[in-house]
């Protein structure tokens, strides 16, 4: 093939790409214009239903299955639902153990059945552990959803429980938490004091940071989490907390050090953000900005 050619193509595989093309369906091309069809091109084609098993060694590509005319051919999930029509059949409930493979939509909406009927924390950790629709549990070896008091005036929130966290069911229990455990003493404060989570309830694989879609379902369950422990305040520890609760786009050196009213299912409290503990093991030249968020957290309760 001229050299020509192959560039030509790969440019044009590359065109393709960009413009969201997944599949090749087909070895020769069809001019759909030219052929002049009533019906979209693909309408006699769906996709495998995504919430079915694939038995393991199965072909991943399943073979295109004929659906009844007028059947809108979906490529991807929406990002919305899309509303209602008259016609259209009634969504189905999904069963918890679908979640995982059940839509964004389905599995937040899911979230936030189930953490609203959680009359107690450890109702709500009993739901959190029956709970499929964060993909972060596929992966994790515990849930770690507390450690601390029940309630407390003051709640920790981090962004996700790391190796040692994951092994031992506890958030903030590695190295990152035995500094926060010293942070908290210098102002006067023990882990029997606080009420200690993460935005995320599960180990991201090789500590990544949670995706905000992990946060979005999580979110239902930090909030019932927050109404059910009743803090007065709040301190965010490292800007992906800061990101998930406050909604702020701003990296933590913008956000830190300033109070915000924030409300959380039922609970309007006062949220300060300060750098992750983890951040200051790396960077000891910045715990002097942390020991000064801790200062204003100690006059906060003191007030
Ligand atoms: N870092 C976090 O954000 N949370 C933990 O629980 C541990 C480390």
């Amino acid at each position: 093939m001229l050299d020509s050619t192959k560039s030509a193509l790969a440019a044009l595989l590359a065109w393709q790409r960009d413009m969201g093309v997944e599949d090749a369906i087909g070895g020769a091309p069809v001019d759909w214009l030219a052929r002049g069809d009533a019906a979209p091109p693909g309408q006699g084609f769906r996709l495998a239903d995504t919430a079915t098993p694939v038995a393991p060694g199965a072909p991943l590509a399943a073979a295109p299955r004929p659906v009844p005319p007028q059947q809108p051919v979906a490529r991807t999930a929406p990002s919305r639902p899309a509303a209602a029509s008259a016609s259209a059949p009634p969504i189905a409930p999904v069963a918890p153990r679908q979640l995982a493979t059940a839509s964004p939509d389905a599995a937040l909406m899911a979230a936030r059945t189930a953490a609203r009927q959680a009359g107690s924390l450890e109702e709500l950790r009993a739901t959190l552990a029956g709970f499929d629709g964060c993909g972060l549990k596929a992966t994790a070896k515990n849930l770690c959803f507390y450690r601390g008091a029940a309630q407390s005036r003051l709640m920790l929130i981090g962004e996700a429980p790391g190796r040692d966290e994951d092994l031992q069911g506890k958030p903030f229990v590695g190295r990152a938490g035995q500094l926060l455990d010293k942070m908290l003493a210098a102002i006067g404060l023990t882990e029997a004091d606080v009420h200690i989570t993460n935005i995320v309830y599960w180990r991201p694989p090789g500590n990544r940071t949670p995706t905000p879609q992990e946060a979005q379902v999580c979110r239902p369950f930090m909030e019932r989490q927050v109404e059910l422990v009743a803090p007065d305040f709040l301190l965010l520890l490292g800007g992906a907390a800061a990101k998930g609760v406050l909604d702020v786009t701003d990296g933590i050196m913008r956000v830190r050090g300033k109070w915000r009213e924030v409300t959380l299912g039922g609970c309007t409290v006062r949220a300060l953000a300060t750098l992750h503990p983890a951040y200051l093991l790396r960077t000891p030249a910045a715990k002097r900005l942390a020991w000064r968020d801790l200062l204003a957290v100690k006059a906060a309760l003191a007030s």
